[in-house]
């Protein structure tokens, strides 16, 4: 198995880097600098790099790293990002060899219309379209894009490990108790996010299975999620139309 290391990036960002032996791989470098000094820390070499889409927090930094090592540049065929290498649409299976482990790729469209999640080993990758507690902004795609691609991340197994790119958690949760204030695990989630916090602890990964129990944006169908929708917007109905008030009510809150 390879190990994973979190490295904080900008204000928020999380740039994840797996590394086994002497070689690393780099999810989202959306900034080279602090890439750049965990590999030449711990003496390893990049391999590859995996792009989930195309923003500017998610790839700024591939230039500068290619500049260092020549790796393989995964990313999604459909957004205009260069140096991609290895151009995915979903549906392939991605070889990493100095880890030793094959990545499914998944396309979850909606933050932008080429987004892809990558997913293998009991981790997943999903950019900004899963979040701690909440979901990425529908930037390009559709409310029911979006709602799609939330689905297919779901339905991944339980104890999935949740790898998002930013620490939103905190905030994800006010919205997610505004919307279910009856549900109790989410109630306890607040308190302990609100410790990890306030000590500086990040909150990601997170296990998907938690994020079934607690995030609302994968919850359409439950009775207080709905009748939270329906104070919004009046009959609201069915898990798509619910997931489009939350979205929409989440942007301005
Ligand atoms: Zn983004
Ligand atoms: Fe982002």
């Amino acid at each position: 198995m390879f190990e994973i290391i979190r490295i904080p990036a900008f204000k928020d960002n999380y740039i994840w880097l797996l590394r086994k032996g002497a070689s690393a791989v780099v999810v989202d470098p959306g900034d080279a600098r602090p890439v750049l000094e965990v590999l030449e820390r711990d003496g390893l070499s990049l391999t590859a790099i995996l792009v989930t889409h195309h923003h500017a927090d998610h790839q700024g930094g591939v230039a500068n790293l290619l500049a260092h090592y020549p790796a393989q540049v995964f990313g999604p065929a459909m957004e205009s990002i260069t140096a991609i290498t290895q151009p995915l649409r979903g549906g392939e299976t991605i070889c990493l060899e100095s880890l030793g482990v094959d990545f499914q790729v998944l396309a979850v469209p909606g933050h932008t219309s080429g987004h892809l999640a990558y997913y293998g080993s009991g981790v997943l990758f999903c950019g900004d379209t899963l979040f701690a507690a909440g979901c990425g902004r529908v930037f390009e795609g559709t409310p029911a894009q979006m709602h799609a691609s939330l689905s297919r991340l779901a339905a991944l197994p339980d104890q999935t490990a949740v790898y998002c790119a930013h620490e939103y958690t905190e905030a994800n949760l006010r919205f997610a108790l505004t919307v279910e204030p009856g549900n109790r695990l989410l109630r306890q989630r607040v308190d302990e996010v609100a410790v990890a916090r306030a000590k500086g602890w990040a909150t990601v990964p997170s296990a998907l299975v938690l994020e079934k129990a607690t995030n609302p944006f994968l919850r359409c169908s439950e009775p207080e999620i709905v009748a939270s929708a329906q104070s919004r917007v009046a009959q609201t109905s069915g898990a798509l139309a619910v997931f489009t008030v939350l979205r929409e009510w989440k942007n301005g809150f």
